[in-house]
């Protein structure tokens, strides 16, 4: 069995959410029909919608279900920017970090091609935190023209936290709504959507347990949001489209089974997290952590830069050697790009090549820990042998580095 580092990608399904997708798949029912089976239906979505609130510390009618993570922000962002665009023209400004997932990131760039928005983005400190007197100095200069902010809570690359209740607080004196995307904190990191004073926040259901294809944009009540699609007026009218009972319920079965023990696991991953990070070091004297210390970061993160490797081809090496991670970001057009993340911590272009991303979810034990660090110190040397394979596509690096693997015994 290959050894799974893998799980902020996405990560196993929780029993109690394959227990509950199953038996409501055999099921039927639209929940929005109004006979018994649509009501059972609509019952079960509405026993999902209180238990994922009661998670993220929401009111279920805060809740609007979506089919994932990607969707969640799309609809907060668009929906945020036009509702306030609609209410006064003057804003247009998009306040955004810049180490956003590109759910984000290229929603807000789609705006400004398209309709009419500025992004302002807001920089980072060498670990990838958000700069607080960057955000006050932004919104101060001229909050009329803001239409939003939007800064993630926990960074999918470097595991970073970042400071969304501050950011709330400045942005409040301004009467500014602020979004954020939970995708990788919802479950890993206690959040409480009320007492942030968010007025948006994206969650997940893949991320923590639950099936793909499911997720949920958390609402207050009082927030204007222009719908992005159209249809049959399902949640509150902000999203229509048929809502997908099992997904739902599923997802909110791992909300619950996470949340229940979120302290215990967050305690048992960062000391996890923490003798990797400790054992890498030692077995590759020359690996950097990047992102924050460890109280500052998610849980389950461990990121690195090895230098002189290409991130492509350690990930190849160690793929081979039975250990699945990820460079943390996703390549374009099949040429692997330096993480937009890293190059905003600071990081020059062949640093930034070098990355390796390491992440542990409720499926984690020692053991994948050693094997990590057993395959590490060959599969490094081979990939800095390979070289940075700056100007080859994935596939040639792939090529080389299976050459050299396989030439290994
Ligand atoms: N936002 C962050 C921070 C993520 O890590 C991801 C998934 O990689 C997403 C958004 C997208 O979520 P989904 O895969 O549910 O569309």
């Amino acid at each position: 069995m290959p050894v799974y580092l893998d799980h902020a990608a996405t990560t196993p399904m929780a029993a109690e959410a394959l227990t509950v997708m199953t038996r409501e798949l055999a099921r039927t029912g639209n929940p929005s029909s109004l006979h018994g089976a649509g009501r059972r239906a609509r019952r079960a979505v509405e026993d999902a919608r209180e238990t994922l609130a009661a998670a993220a510390g929401a009111h279920p009618s805060e809740v609007i279900f979506t089919s994932g993570g990607t969707e969640a922000d799309n609809l907060a962002v668009k929906g945020l920017y036009w509702a306030r665009h609609d209410e006064n023209p003057r804003r247009t400004r998009i306040l955004c970090s810049a180490v956003e997932h590109h759910a984000v990131l290229d929603t807000v760039e789609w705006l400004e091609r398209h309709e009419g928005a500025e992004v302002v983005w807001l920089p980072v400190d060498e670990n990838g935190t958000v700069l607080l007197e960057e955000v006050e100095r932004e919104l101060d200069k001229e909050p009329e023209s803001v239409a939003l902010v939007t800064v993630m809570w926990a960074n999918n690359e470097v595991g970073t936290l970042q400071p969304v209740e501050q950011i709330v607080e400045l942005a409040n004196r301004h009467g500014i709504p602020v979004h954020s995307d939970a995708v990788q904190a919802f479950g890993s990191v206690p959040l409480n959507f009320r007492a942030s004073g968010l007025s948006a926040m994206s969650v997940s259901g893949h991320k923590l347990g639950g099936p793909v294809g499911v997720g949920a944009l958390f609402l207050g009540r009082a927030v204007k949001l222009t719908p992005v699609q159209h249809g049959g007026g399902q949640e509150r009218d902000v999203r229509s489209g048929t809502l997908d009972t099992p997904a739902i319920a599923a997802f909110a079965a791992a909300a619950e089974a996470v949340t229940s023990s979120l302290e215990v696991e967050r305690e048992r991953l960062g000391s996890l997290r923490d003798r990797l990070i400790s054992g890498v070091r030692e077995t590759v004297p020359d690996a950097v952590l990047r992102g924050a210390p460890s109280s500052g970061r998610l849980p389950g993160n461990a990121h690195f830069t090895f230098p002189g490797c290409e991130g492509d081809s350690l990930l190849f090496l160690l793929d081979l050697a039975g250990v699945e991670s990820s460079t943390g970001s996703a390549c374009t057009a099949g040429v692997p790009r330096p993480s937009h993340v890293l190059l905003a911590m600071g990081l020059d272009e062949a640093t930034a090549r070098g990355a390796q991303r390491f992440t542990l979810g409720h499926s984690s034990t020692d053991a994948d820990v050693d094997a990590l660090l057993k395959a590490l110190p060959e599969a490094c040397a081979r990939a800095r042998q390979a070289g940075m394979a700056g100007h080859e596509s994935s596939i040639q690096t792939a090529a080389t580095v299976a050459r050299l693997g396989s030439s290994s015994h």
